[in-house]
């Protein structure tokens, strides 16, 4: 690991770079990684490297989604196992819902050495090795899923997830939340919750959210998904970004 010292003005957003490489480097994040995080550090120099009130708001409805949810799934990528294992174990955790890798560019050894990384940081059981499902409309690789787990489930949480899969996730049905920096991608448009927020600070915010509703009643979790408007969450951010403030 590569020291950087805390007092350095842009400190969180050159140890998420130094995480990406040693990602690459320990054979979990892809080379395509590494310039889907310049895209995404990029957006949130432009958001100002913070969580804008409406994206705050959407953290908390996908808290309540995943906490509703008959089987809630999150979807795992070699960027996301990469910059926040830890987070996805205690998101897992405090919501009910499984982890599964699921990979753009899938090999073998790359799923293996994200499952075996996410237990090093304490997670249980991880799907994506099964593989024996597909999902509709999209070429062989990239449709690959666990039967019992994503395509299985109600509710999938997608961190940087690339356009045409988040469409044919949708259109099965599912409800998605897409963590992206990005709200003109087509990702978070598809969305029912898009988070345009940093994973890093995205998930464990959704967890602090999960902590603080987990003896919600279903009704009052109904009420607080039914409130929200996606449009407000793209249409803030992408304001923000143009003109610099909130
Ligand atoms: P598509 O239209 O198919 O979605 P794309 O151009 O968005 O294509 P990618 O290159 O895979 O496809 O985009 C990666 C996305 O991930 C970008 O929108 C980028 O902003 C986002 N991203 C990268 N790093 C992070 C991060 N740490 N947190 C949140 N989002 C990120
Ligand atoms: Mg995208």
């Amino acid at each position: 690991d590569i020291e950087v010292p805390e007092s350095h003005p842009r400190y969180q957003s050159l140890l998420t770079r130094h995480r990406i490489e040693d990602g690459v480097e320990k054979g979990i994040t892809s080379p395509q990684g590494l310039i889907a995080q310049g895209r995404g550090e990029a957006f949130d120099y432009l958001l100002g490297e913070r969580t804008l009130p409406s994206v705050d708001r959407a953290e908390r409805v996908a808290a309540a989604h995943l906490l509703r949810a008959r089987h809630p799934v999150l979807s795992v990528n070699g960027n996301v196992a990469a910059l926040v294992p830890d987070e996805l174990v205690a998101l897992a955790e405090a919501t009910g819902a499984e982890l599964e890798v699921n990979l753009f560019n899938r090999t073998d050894e790359r799923i293996r050495a994200i499952v075996d990384h996410l237990q090093e940081h304490g997670a249980g059981a991880v799907k994506g090795t099964t593989a024996d499902e597909r999902i509709p409309g999209l070429d062989h690789e990239r449709a690959k899923v666990d039967a019992d787990g994503i395509y299985d489930a109600d509710v999938v949480l997608v961190p940087l997830e690339d356009g045409d899969r988040a469409q044919a996730l949708a259109e099965m049905g599912k409800t998605e939340l897409v963590i992206d920096l990005n709200p003109l991608s087509r990702s978070p448009q598809t969305a029912a919750v898009p988070i345009i927020d940093n994973v890093i600070r995205a998930l464990p915010n959704i967890t602090t959210h999960a902590h603080d509703l987990a003896d919600t009643s279903t009704e009052e979790l109904t009420a607080i998904i039914d409130a929200f408007d996606p449009e407000t969450v793209l249409t803030e951010t992408e304001r923000a970004i143009r003109t610099g403030g909130d």
